[in-house]
């Protein structure tokens, strides 16, 4: 029997009774693993009252008050981290380390979204005028919604969720549908921490709720990760309701590599930046610029063999469960079709297929949707190949005659999350940090995601509105600064 799952609102698990459901499938085996409701707008509407309802009490607590629930979570995340990794790894199929590794970043969230006491202070300018004060209060702003991707289940939540809520605001998620299970099981934590009915509240659903999530008159800003195509909707739908919004996107990161580049240590940093959960990490790199010839042959032969070393298995397969560098499936059939699909095409618009990883099949597992290192050489800027978000363990290498040659290719592209920069040459490492147009950048850091107390958000397409996640910045698209100016005559 696969369990069905169900909505968690105003505290309390809720049937999404009459919803559709739609099965979820552990990617390694092809097996359904749950059933998901697709809610309904009747559903929705059910978690925006009991938010809207919690509201106003919560923003009257205390802030150390509203933090201590949280703090009880973060307990409960670290107990129970082992269980909630296994479950994150069975639907979305990254190795058990990256779902520990996933783990710890949603729990640091927790952590810095409980320093609310202190973040959260305003601000008191005495003698504005004569006579006179101002004083900029952080207030909470309402009801929130989240919208998140497949790829990071519980980090991306909780890159919102905490600080939401520490704040003074209530919440509603709205996980992927297809991996819904890790955010369950995480609402079962949460439901143990003494957090009041309606102020985190968990709807399932496909983009039919996500869409009524985001017009809905009851909701007052919406934090959404996931493809550039849907960011550009779901900013539009905020622009239209005067919603404030957090919308974070697509990516295709950057590495280059300086001939004077620490070669053994960057092949392998490469490797895990490129295939850690098989490429399918919004900060995975996906292009590598080699600058020189010299560079660009090492590169390749060193990164093609590397890659072909790269093992593929189920990451719960007892024998490779707690390697550090496996890579798992794909997250679904028709990923895996789109992916060989573009290297297709690939192949068609002239690059070189120096690694084909098409044909890798995992004994045991041929019901799951796995794809071996693929590599490309030869590839053009602006080709198919480059533009495209491929999402999957495929790379391309391109060329470059110097380090500007190389910050142009990258301030070219579309996308701007992160952008790596392997050198010793700390003139060329500024350089890259101040000219590289990428919303976080890495010196011999090849997946340069910032810790939870740094802001987290790329540029150009990356990003379609202009506020990041986690630390200050999450403090401040949770609170509304209102500003007071006020003076007392004498009596
Ligand atoms: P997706 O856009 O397909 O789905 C994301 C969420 O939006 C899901 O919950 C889905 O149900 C919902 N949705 C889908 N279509 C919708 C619509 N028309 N209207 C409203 N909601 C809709 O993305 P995905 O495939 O789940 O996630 C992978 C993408 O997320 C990649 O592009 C990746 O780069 C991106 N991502 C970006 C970051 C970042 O920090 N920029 C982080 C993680 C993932």
């Amino acid at each position: 029997m696969t369990e069905t799952l169900r909505n968690y609102i105003d505290g309390a698990w809720q049937p999404a009774r009459g919803a559709a459901l739609l099965d979820v499938e552990n990617p390694s085996t092809g097996e359904t693993i749950a059933q998901v409701p697709l809610s309904e707008r009747k559903h929705l509407d059910q978690a925006v009252d009991a938010a809207r309802r919690a509201f106003a009490s919560w923003a009257a607590e205390p802030v150390a008050r509203r933090c201590e629930p949280l703090r009880r979570l973060a307990a409960l995340m670290r107990e129970d981290m082992e269980a909630t990794s296994r479950v994150l790894t069975r639907e979305m199929g990254k190795s058990l380390p990256d779902s520990r590794a996933e783990m710890k970043r949603a729990i640091e969230n927790v952590d810095i979204a409980c320093t609310a006491p202190l973040v959260q202070q305003g601000e008191k300018l005495v003698g504005a005028s004569h006579g006179i004060d101002g004083e900029v209060l952080r207030v909470p702003v309402g009801v929130f919604g989240v919208i998140a991707p497949f790829n990071f289940p519980a980090m991306v939540p909780f890159w919102f969720v905490p600080y939401a809520v520490a704040t003074g605001n209530t919440i509603m998620v709205k996980p992927s549908e297809r991996v819904p299970s890790t955010m369950a099981h995480l609402a079962s934590l949460m439901d143990r921490c003494g957090f009041p009915a309606g102020v985190v509240n968990v709807v399932h659903g496909d983009r039919a709720v996500a869409e009524a999530l985001s017009e809905h008159d009851g909701v007052d800003g919406l934090s959404f990760v996931g493809t550039t195509r849907v960011c550009r909707i779901i900013a539009e739908r905020c622009a239209r309701t005067r919603k404030r919004c957090q919308v974070m996107g697509g990516a295709k990161n950057h590495l280059v590599a300086l001939p004077d580049a620490n070669m053994d240590q960057v092949i392998r940093n490469m490797v895990t930046s490129c295939y850690g959960c098989a490429g399918q990490r919004c900060m995975a790199a996906s292009a590598i610029v080699c600058v020189g010839e010299a560079t660009h042959e090492e590169v390749v032969s060193r990164f093609v063999q590397a890659s072909r070393e790269v093992r593929v298995a189920d990451p719960l397969d007892p024998a490779v469960a707690d390697e550090p560098m496996v890579m798992g499936p794909v997250i679904s059939a028709q990923a895996r079709r789109f992916i060989v699909e573009t290297i297709e095409k690939g192949c068609a618009e002239g690059a070189r297929l120096a690694l084909d990883g098409r044909d890798v099949r995992v004994p045991g597992r041929e019901g799951g949707h796995f794809l071996g290192p693929t590599v490309f050489t030869d590839v053009r800027p602006g080709s198919l190949l480059h533009a495209t978000e491929i999402f999957g363990p495929v790379v391309v290498i391109l060329r470059a005659a110097s380090l500007d040659e190389a910050i142009g290719i990258i301030n070219d592209h579309p996308y701007g999350n992160g952008a790596s920069l392997y050198t010793q040459d700390g003139y060329a490492a500024r350089r890259f940090k101040l000219e590289a147009r990428a919303g976080m950048i890495g010196i011999n850091v090849g997946i340069p995601a910032p810790v939870a107390s740094l802001p987290f958000g790329g540029m150009k397409d990356s990003v379609w509105s202009d506020i990041k996640a986690q630390g200050r910045a999450a403090f401040r698209f949770y609170t509304d600064e209102k500003v007071v100016t006020e003076r007392y005559w004498a009596s």
